[in-house]
């Protein structure tokens, strides 16, 4: 196969059972998975009278396409959404400066709500 990432061809092992079981289809080297691949990190923030989650999927912004980890992203958000006590937010690449925490309460505030944050990459200004 073609990594979609790096374009380099990839080979990926499988058992007979694995063979016969699954037809799923890997479109990412294990190289790049390693390098670009899914890095679950959970910050919470508390605001004035909510708080905040913020989960972030990887560990820094690259040049790659993010849709490839469409199917992981739609995982993790069925199951944030599962959360009955938090609104989910769906952002890109967040930059956390004061102004950010301050229009994320405001928000919290408008749905009286604790509030989950998906994002790609979160920075803050640090
Ligand atoms: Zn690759």
């Amino acid at each position: 196969m073609i990594c979609k990432i790096c374009g380099n061809k990839f080979f990926i092992k499988r058992s007979f059972k694995e063979l016969l079981k699954t037809n799923h289809e890997q479109n990412i080297c294990n190289k790049c998975l390693d390098k670009y691949g899914i890095s679950l990190s959970f910050q919470k923030i508390v605001l004035e009278n909510y708080d905040v989650m913020i989960v972030s999927m990887f560990k820094r912004k690259e040049k790659i396409d993010y849709n490839l980890f469409y199917d992981e992203y739609s995982k993790i958000f069925i199951s944030l959404m599962m959360k009955k006590e938090y609104h989910v937010i769906l952002e890109d690449h967040l930059y956390l400066d004061d102004y950010k925490i301050e229009e994320i309460d405001g928000i919290s505030k408008m749905l009286e709500s604790n509030l989950i944050i998906l994002c790609l990459t979160v920075s803050d200004y640090s």
